[in-house]
Order: structure tokens, then C-alpha cells, then sequence
């Protein structure tokens, strides 16, 4: 309780202390979403940017120097998730590990009752439940950063796991308050992630991303994606879904999207 309040005194500090000007200079030529947000939100973003900076770790990998732009523009991408509701700043995560492009991993899966196969393949990003850490390719997340309405975005994706971990399951449901906001979310996302599936098994075009037929954590990660990042066509293509999203993020990323019509 005591640790709690500390903890929140400190973050309001943080918040509130003066946001450094070189760092605003970077956020403003690198995240293009920044400039359209109100000011107000810009204000919110640059306060919580604070607070994640302060308390998570970066680490770069493969020879790859944590610059000042890499920590900002890493840091304003995922705090966008964090704007008008309570939050604890992705309490489950400590470190942020940077590869310079995608990097390598061997992966091994099932293909058969008995039979495995092993492979390597390569990765934007990554991250776990019990990982502690998170995983991304500063090439991607440049990109991300960059093109704000291609539907594609590596640290929203990544951080909404995390999101996704804040009730302990790895199942695509976030932290939400009541029962029947569960009930709620759990039945459109059962409906939507079923009609992904079968969209991709028949080869049917999708707004969203067919990685998200894999579960429904990867469905609710590239929701999330569409959602900042296609808002308009997820609203008119997928409306129960986007009001689900709009009602767990207390945000409507049409007002400033820079998505076109149609
Ligand atoms: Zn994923």
C-alpha cells in the first residue's frame, strides 16, 4: 500500500517534470502520429513517455547502440496505448532488447503427431508472459513509426501482449473491470477471431492481418494494429470490434488517423 503510493507520487513527478526539448525534437520527426494527436493527448503521451523511460531498461543487441531516438521513438509508440485510463505501465516488463534489423531464431514446431521441424526464421519482434522482456527490431519499428496507416506496427503489437498479460493469461482478454465487459468482449472476439479463421482458410482478402488466425492473443495483438492504424476501415468492416477496442482504450483513433476514406 505504502510501496503502491510511493510508486504514484513518483510517477506524477515524473510526469510532470519538464520533457526534455532534444527528445521532443526527435518524437516530433520520427512518430508522425504525434502531431495529429490533440494537445492534450500529446501532453498525456509525453508525460507517461516519462515514466516508461524511467522505468524500463534498454538493451541493444547485435552490436546495435541505444540512441536518444531510439528510446523516444520506442517509448511513444507504446505509451499511445496508455492514454486516458488508469495504468500501471506494463508492470510484467523490464527490458526492451534492440536489434538493429530483423534478427534470427530457431524455431521448432510441430507439423505432424510425431514430427517436428526445425527451422530458422526470422523476426520483427517478440515477447512472452513470463519473458520479462520484449523483444524488437529497431528497422521495424522505425517503419512503424514512419508510415502510421499501413496496418502494420511491431511495438503496438508487441505491447499489447503485454497488455494482454496485465490478467495473467496469454488469451487475447486485457484487464477489464467489470463481468460484463468480460462477457462482452469475450463474444464479439470469439465471433471476429472465428471469421478471420475461416476467411484465411478459404483465401478470402482480410482488413486484418492473417497472422491473427494463429490464437487469439496474435487476433487482439493485430486488432490492436488495425485499430490505431486502419481505424476507419475496421470501423465500417469490423463496427462490434472497434467498438470493443474504443470502449477498453477510451480512445477513437479516427479523430486523428491519417488513414483516407474508403
Ligand atoms: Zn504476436
Amino acid at each position: 500500500m505504502i510501496l503502491s503510493l510511493l510508486k504514484q507520487r513518483r510517477r506524477k513527478r515524473l510526469r510532470t517534470r519538464p520533457f526534455p526539448k532534444q527528445w521532443l525534437t526527435l518524437i516530433q520527426r520520427h512518430v508522425v502520429f504525434f502531431r495529429r494527436l490533440s494537445a492534450s493527448d500529446r501532453a498525456e503521451l509525453l508525460g507517461h513517455i516519462q515514466v516508461f523511460l524511467a522505468e524500463k531498461r534498454f538493451e541493444g543487441c547485435g552490436g546495435f547502440a541505444i540512441a536518444d531516438e531510439v528510446l523516444v521513438t520506442i517509448a511513444a509508440q507504446a505509451c499511445l496505448l496508455l492514454l486516458h485510463r488508469r495504468t500501471d505501465y506494463f508492470p510484467g516488463l523490464l527490458t526492451i532488447l534492440v536489434y538493429p534489423l530483423s534478427y534470427m531464431v530457431e524455431e521448432k514446431r510441430q507439423v505432424g503427431e510425431h514430427l517436428w521441424e526445425e527451422r530458422t526464421v526470422s523476426r520483427l519482434g517478440e515477447t512472452g508472459r513470463r519473458m520479462g522482456s520484449l523483444v524488437l527490431s529497431w528497422g521495424a519499428v522505425k517503419h512503424g513509426a514512419a508510415d502510421p496507416v499501413d496496418g502494420k506496427n511491431v511495438v503496438l503489437h508487441e505491447f499489447a501482449h503485454q497488455l494482454d498479460y496485465e490478467n495473467h493469461a496469454a488469451d487475447g482478454v486485457p484487464g477489464l473491470a467489470t463481468r460484463e465487459q468480460q462477457l462482452a468482449w469475450a463474444a464479439v472476439m470469439k465471433s471476429e477471431f472465428a471469421s478471420l479463421r475461416a476467411a484465411d482458410e478459404s483465401g478470402i482478402p482480410t482488413l486484418l492481418d492473417t497472422y491473427g488466425a494463429t490464437d487469439p492473443a496474435e487476433f487482439f495483438a493485430v486488432s490492436v494494429e488495425a485499430f490505431f492504424e486502419r481505424p476507419r476501415a475496421l470501423r465500417a468492416r469490423h463496427p462490434k470490434l472497434y467498438a470493443e477496442l474504443q470502449g477498453y482504450f477510451q480512445q477513437d483513433p479516427v479523430e486523428f488517423s491519417a488513414e483516407q476514406d474508403g
